[in-house]
């Protein structure tokens, strides 16, 4: 997809309306852990570098149309102003009916109250969309993570004036086109995790895009089953046997070949430090969990990546919040690590628990790009189409 950046952008005397993700955690109304603020650092900087004033405008939480107190971006504007360094205006209403004060006229950014006390916003109203175009002279959008949402600062808006990417944005799109839309093969994708179910759109799309898919997680277990492998008291679906044998088919037809563990770490409790051993993935014990992939498993995995030029990941391949389940992804996530470093393979991570079990294993910092867009990221693996990602189409 074509899109235009900040480079692309005459941004002179310009009011840039700059869709961003703060959406941080709070703990009575101090912010917790400021990373999302920091990431939107480069795009503020480089707009106002370029004579444009940044209009923020962002979302907290859920209020559903309604001025919900504790969902205000008030409490975010301390850390806004430290860490972008500047002059931050916090205006609360969109009314219009009173006039901008002295504070407001004069600050380098404006940052707009909680957009989602707005009724309009979820619901993409064009009214609303127009009165929110009004508040500037171009459009930026760098909240990739709200992108799978067609709401009126995401989507709507950008219809209405020039629409860009912001840094963020430019960064996370051009790591996911370097890993599935024009990637250097072979791509291998590992997708770990609990369950089958919710991510079967996700592995239809990969088995006719990648070259090697590495299953791992509860959600092997619903694959050995399926081939007629018992698997005791596994987290198992076994009413998507039939699902799983018709991904399998699926990536047969499209060359793509599915590693599935052939060992596996088996224990009777769920709890850390728990008894295990060490099994083949045929030789479950009947009352026993699977709750990590085993050392060859993990050799194997290991001499997938090292033949591999891109890597996807999603999702962990054991039950990692649990020592010592967290071996095989702690292992294929430091390998991962290596090669990368190595300038052997481009690694691209993200959605749902990926960002913790790769920090765990300490891999995150050699990862290509790491994204902590949650959803946006899995329907983009999904290979939908994103609505705040389209709207910026050239
Ligand atoms: P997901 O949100 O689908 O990526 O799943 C992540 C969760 O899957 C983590 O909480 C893991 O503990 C869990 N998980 C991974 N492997 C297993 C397993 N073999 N048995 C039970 N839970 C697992």
């Amino acid at each position: 997809m074509q899109f235009n950046t900040i480079d692309d952008m005459d941004l002179e005397g310009k009011r840039v309306l700059l869709r961003v993700d703060i959406n941080v955690p709070l703990d009575h109304g101090r912010v917790t852990d400021a990373t999302r603020i920091e990431r939107i650092v480069p795009s503020v900087h480089d707009i106002l570098a370029k004579g444009g004033r940044p209009v923020l405008i962002a979302h907290m939480g859920r209020p559903k149309g309604r001025t919900v107190l504790d969902m205000s971006l008030r409490q975010v504007l301390a850390t806004l102003r430290e860490k972008l360094g500047r002059s931050v205006a916090f205006i609360e209403t969109l009314d219009g009916a009173e006039a901008p004060t002295e504070e407001q006229l004069s600050a380098d950014v404006i940052l707009l109250e909680n957009i989602r006390f707005h009724p309009g916003e979820e619901k993409n109203d064009s009214e609303f969309a127009q009165r929110l175009a009004g508040l500037g002279d171009v459009f930026c959008n760098d909240a990739f993570s709200a992108a799978h949402r067609a709401h009126a600062s995401t989507e709507g808006v950008a219809h209405l004036m020039p629409a860009f990417a912001g840094r963020l944005m430019q960064a996370e799109l051009e790591a996911l086109e370097a890993a599935l839309g024009h990637p250097q093969r072979p791509v291998v994708a590992v997708v770990g995790g609990a369950k089958v179910s919710s991510k079967l759109d996700l592995l239809g799309n990969l088995v006719a895009k990648v070259d090697h898919l590495v299953i791992g997680g509860g959600m092997a277990n619903t694959f050995l089953a399926a081939q007629g492998l018992a698997v005791g008291k596994s987290l198992c679906e076994h009413e998507l046997a039939e699902t799983a044998r018709d991904i399998i088919g699926k990536a047969g037809a499209a060359g793509c070949e599915i590693v599935l563990p052939e060992d596996v770490v088996v224990a009777r409790e769920f709890k850390a430090g728990a008894q295990s051993e060490i099994v083949a993935a045929a030789d479950c014990p009947s009352d026993a969990m699977i709750l990590d992939a085993g050392p060859k498993a993990v050799a194997r995995i290991g001499a997938v990546l090292e033949g591999a030029k891109t890597l996807i990941w999603n999702g962990p391949l054991g039950a990692f919040e649990i020592p010592p389940f967290d071996r095989a992804t702690n292992a294929a996530a430091a390998y991962a690590a290596e090669l990368t470093l190595a300038g052997h393979l481009t690694s691209v991570a993200g959605g749902g628990d990926t960002v913790a079990a790769l920090n765990g294993a300490g891999a995150a910092d050699e990862f290509t790009y790491i994204s902590t867009a949650g959803g946006a990221f899995l329907e983009w693996m999904e290979g939908k189409d994103l609505p705040g990602v389209a709207a910026l189409s050239r």
